[in-house]
């Protein structure tokens, strides 16, 4: 349940709003070339518009450090939103000083002006107060609707709702709700996936499903980390050799877990190995065995030997066909699916036009899994940035019940930790 007030909670009508948004959007050439974010941002600004609110959009763009730069301008996004939303979309330069207060104070009732990347100030990221209280002269009431940021403290986060009521947007609600709900409650059994490269950001969360899952599966660069904790050849692959004492640790608890109750940890059996991640001209499958099955005996526990070690100048870059095969069988079986994290390299262009990549191959057949091509379809979660660029490109973020807009603060709320951004707004009244 979500205990924070949203924009239903309160009397918005005919205000001035100052509402920050996530248009951290990839932009390339000056157009926005994914606006899954934007998009996400509609309902509430709808609603807004329906309160007959004066809307003021503020956001973020890439690491300008902290002065004006046209490449993070947030301009493109405007120009995209005002296409979602087919409306014209006011624009300033700057997000405080005279011209973005002249802006505000000419908005009529139900339109729109975006100011540019609060970046664009060092004072954003230093909780500045000054710069605080300019931003929040530009409202009413403030909505926070910019999920992806919650996890970090900044002006735009954790300080405007100390100067104005501060709600959550709708689709604060709906990220907060649906992945807290997964984490509390879920339907079982509950699987997750977690791969991708940043091992060191997801080991906590691994630490909490160890707790709650009933299915967890690793790929990714994550995986690799494992197979050294192993004692695997990984040869060149990206490992984090510091976290193997951690990897134990987590193989540790996840056998004793298992020796307790039904539950399943697995690391892939198989890879793709290759010797250039750009180059892919000779991939092979190698077969290790290195899974921690808890419960099931029906594997093969003598891999052929020949095909067993990753070469000293080989990198692992995508799970093999064995591991999809059997993270997708899990699949099948899982109410509830959080999935975290590539199984390899996706994003290696294929060859010769081949639309999925030399190392997309694992990610691919677990996409189709939980799109549910393969019989069972479960409740499934999507989080993480390059996870769910996978997702967007493939134009595939509708085939899932909840895909997030937020990397680090979906996992930091899979945590179970508070996020700054939500803890600063207005509690719902009894
Ligand atoms: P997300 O953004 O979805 O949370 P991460 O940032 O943790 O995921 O990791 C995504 C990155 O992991 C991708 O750039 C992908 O290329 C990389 N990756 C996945 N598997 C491997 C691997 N085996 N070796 C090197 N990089 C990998
Ligand atoms: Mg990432």
């Amino acid at each position: 349940m979500f205990t924070k007030q949203t924009v239903r909670d309160i009397d918005l009508k005919g205000k001035r709003v100052l509402m920050r948004v996530d248009y951290n959007v990839p932009i390339e050439d000056g157009k926005v070339v994914s606006d899954f974010r934007i998009v996400e941002s509609l309902p509430t600004i709808k609603y807004l518009i329906e309160q007959d609110c004066k809307i003021v959009l503020i956001s973020h763009l890439g690491r300008p450090d902290g002065r004006p730069s046209a490449k993070y301008s947030l301009r493109p996004a405007a120009e995209r939103l005002s296409e979602v939303l087919g409306r014209e979309i006011a624009f300033v330069e700057d997000c405080v000083g005279a011209s973005s207060t002249e802006a505000v104070s000419s908005l009529q009732n139900g339109q729109i002006l975006m100011l540019e990347n609060v970046r664009f100030h060092a004072e954003e990221e230093a909780n500045d107060e000054v710069f605080a209280k300019k931003l929040a002269a530009h409202g009413d009431v403030f909505v926070q609707d910019a999920f992806g940021v919650v996890h970090h403290g900044a002006v735009s986060v954790s300080e405007l709702p100390k100067y104005l009521p501060g709600v959550a947007g709708l689709l604060l609600e709906k990220e907060v709700d649906t992945i807290t709900s997964v984490m509390e409650k879920p339907e079982r059994p509950l699987m997750a996936i977690i791969g991708g490269s940043k091992i060191a950001d997801k080991i906590k969360v691994l630490d909490r499903f160890i707790e709650m899952a009933d299915f967890i599966a690793i790929g990714g660069a994550m995986a690799n980390t494992f197979l050294l904790a192993m004692g695997i050849e990984t040869g060149k692959s990206l490992a984090e050799p510091d976290d193997v004492p951690l990897a134990k640790e987590i193989m540790e608890k996840a056998r004793a877990k298992a020796a307790k109750q039904q539950f399943v940890f697995y690391l892939p059996q198989d890879g793709v190995v290759a010797t250039d991640m750009q180059n892919p001209s000779s991939t092979r499958i190698v077969e290790w065995d290195a899974h921690v099955i808890a419960d099931i005996e029906a594997y093969p526990k003598q891999p052929n030997k020949e095909a067993s070690q990753v070469a000293k100048n080989e990198l692992i870059l995508d799970i093999g066909p064995f591991s999809g095969s059997f993270i997708s069988g899990g699949v099948q079986l899982a109410k509830t699916v959080v999935w975290n994290g590539t199984m390899g390299v996706t994003e290696t262009d294929g060859k010769n036009n081949d639309p999925v990549g030399p190392f997309a191959h694992g990610t691919e057949l677990v996409v189709e899994a939980l799109m549910g091509h393969f019989g069972n379809k479960p409740f499934t979660v999507v989080g993480g940035g390059d996870t769910v660029s996978f997702v967007e490109e493939r134009g595939l973020t509708k085939a899932f019940n909840h895909v997030s807009t937020g990397g680090g603060a979906s996992l930091e709320l899979m945590e179970g930790r508070k996020l700054p951004g939500v803890e600063a707004l207005l509690d719902k009244e009894e």
